[in-house]
């Protein structure tokens, strides 16, 4: 339904359309590249302190504009205001983090040559960064990589999901506000059929991309085809272990919280929870009863914990991937049931009995969705996480902290995995996965130089 080079906004809580925005071309997409790489030479020569303070603005802005930015999400993709200004909390705090620490780690490394000669390492900026990003956290998605990268010296060009193109031009007001130069940081309205053409450009010096499997292996091989170096943060099927010495009204707290976020459509979110068998039931009742205060809502009423899908389109796959587990043998606990109402709305569903062959323990479920498999023992319940295309996050929810601790440590094939408590992104602990999770890490000092050229010096 969209008019020639225009990208309409659409509202998923009422099916209504909202506003409109002229689309961007390949050639103006490469006009920005050239003006964003000469930027970037300017930009490389200021000092930590003047990017900090550009960096630290925007947290202020971002923190001056919550409710502003909050609703505008709300309207394009959904998000309850809630969860809205809480995300714009969370990105004034990553521009804080790094305006005060990248200075840090991005110091000069010094090398012990025996006193032959002097060495160094240090951290160059590699020029203009492409960043394709995803929906489901408009502000953060992007905040997370920006504030580092601006503070590592690079530029950026900011291609956002086609349905959040008011959010990303209000990143980019928001930064050009604070005092990011304004050819230094530029979102495109573009198609992402131009992206493997932009890609190539040669005033593109590497590429980021948060998004789905199929659109990362797209990305991968255009940069691949021109060897330019990318971070891919791609989809999970999070497993939390739920051992046998849980306490078990404690554990389905933290996988209700850990499946909910932000509707059941994050990355991170929990989405398989692997029981050892004696438990099995206890936990059960105890994540139904913890899954049903999620109640579907008005996504502006402040009391609202469950807002609508992103869209009609990314509700109806996950209704038909609840379905298609349930005629595979999955019993249905909770939910499940498309309201009938316009808009994209579906229920906490809870589905017990998930086995291999069943899209809700095969496939990544973007919704609210918690799928429970039984496992045997410990062991069992490793062997089944580890059974994943994915490897994102991970939890164990035990009784025995030095076993969770253990099992975090040396089992679970995860980037990030967590004991008694739900996985989150932090800007002090790096982030990312391993499998078809992606590659690369965001955040920490990670995250900071992924985008950097390490370069070692020897004087003699
Ligand atoms: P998506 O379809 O892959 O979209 C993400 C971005 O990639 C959008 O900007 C999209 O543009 C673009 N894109 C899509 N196909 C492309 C292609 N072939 N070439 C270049 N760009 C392309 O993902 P989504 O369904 O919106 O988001 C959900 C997925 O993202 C889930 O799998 C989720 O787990 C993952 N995710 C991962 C993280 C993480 O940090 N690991 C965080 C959030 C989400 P258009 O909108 O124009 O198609």
């Amino acid at each position: 339904g969209e008019r020639m080079g225009m990208v309409t906004a659409t509202n998923p809580a009422t099916g209504e359309k909202g506003k409109s925005y002229q689309a961007h071309d390949l050639a103006v997409a490469r006009e920005a590249a050239r003006k964003a790489h000469e930027a970037q030479r300017e930009w490389r020569r200021t000092s930590f302190e003047e990017r900090a303070a550009v960096i630290r603005k925007a947290g202020e802005l971002l923190r001056a504009r919550a409710d502003d930015y909050a609703a505008l999400m709300t309207a394009e993709m959904g998000k309850t205001l809630t969860e809205g200004r809480a995300e714009v909390e969370k990105c004034a705090t990553h521009c804080d983090w790094f305006a005060a620490h990248a200075e840090g780690y991005l110091a000069d490394e010094p090398v012990d040559l025996d006193g032959k000669a002097e060495a160094f390492v240090t951290f160059n900026p590699v020029g203009v960064v492409l960043a394709v990003m995803p929906w489901n956290f408009p502000f953060w998605q992007v905040i997370r990589f920006a504030a580092p990268a601006l503070m590592a010296g690079n530029g950026a060009l900011l291609k956002h999901a086609s349905n959040v193109p008011g959010c990303a031009l209000a990143i980019e007001e928001l930064l050009h506000d604070a005092g990011v130069p304004h050819d230094l940081f530029r979102t495109l309205i573009l198609p992402s059929k131009d992206i493997a053409g932009l890609i190539e450009d040669q005033h593109i010096a590497a590429v980021t991309l948060t998004g789905s499997v199929a659109a990362g292996k797209s990305v991968a091989a255009a940069a691949g085809g021109v060897l330019k170096k990318c971070v891919l943060e791609l989809g999970g099927s999070d497993a939390y272990l739920v051992l046998e010495d849980a306490d078990v009204a404690a554990a389905a707290k933290v996988a209700a919280a850990a499946r909910m976020v932000n509707g059941g459509q994050s990355c991170i979110a929990g989405k398989r929870f692997i029981v050892v068998a004696s438990i099995k039931p206890q936990f059960e009742t105890a994540l139904v009863e913890a899954m049903r205060a999620f109640e579907m809502g008005d996504p502006t009423d402040k009391a609202t914990k469950l807002g609508p899908m992103q869209s009609i389109e990314a509700r109806d796959e996950i209704a038909e991937q609840v379905e298609k587990s349930i005629a595979n043998g999955a019993k249905l606990l909770l939910g499940g049931a498309k309201p009938d109402k316009p808009g994209a709305w579906y229920p906490a569903t809870v589905l017990t009995d998930v086995k291999a062959g069943q899209p809700a323990h095969d496939e990544e479920v973007f919704g609210p969705v918690a799928a429970i498999i039984e496992a045997k023992d410990e062991a069992d319940a490793i062997r089944i996480a580890n059974a994943s295309e994915f490897g994102l996050g991970s939890g164990v929810l035990t009784g025995d902290p030095d076993r969770g601790r253990r099992i975090a440590r040396d089992e679970l094939e995860a980037g990030m995995s967590f004991v008694n408590d739900n996985v989150r992104s932090d800007p002090r602990m790096p982030f990312g996965g391993v499998k078809h999770s992606g590659y690369g890490r965001e955040c920490a000092s990670y995250g900071i130089r992924e985008f950097v050229n390490v370069k070692t010096v020897l004087v003699k």
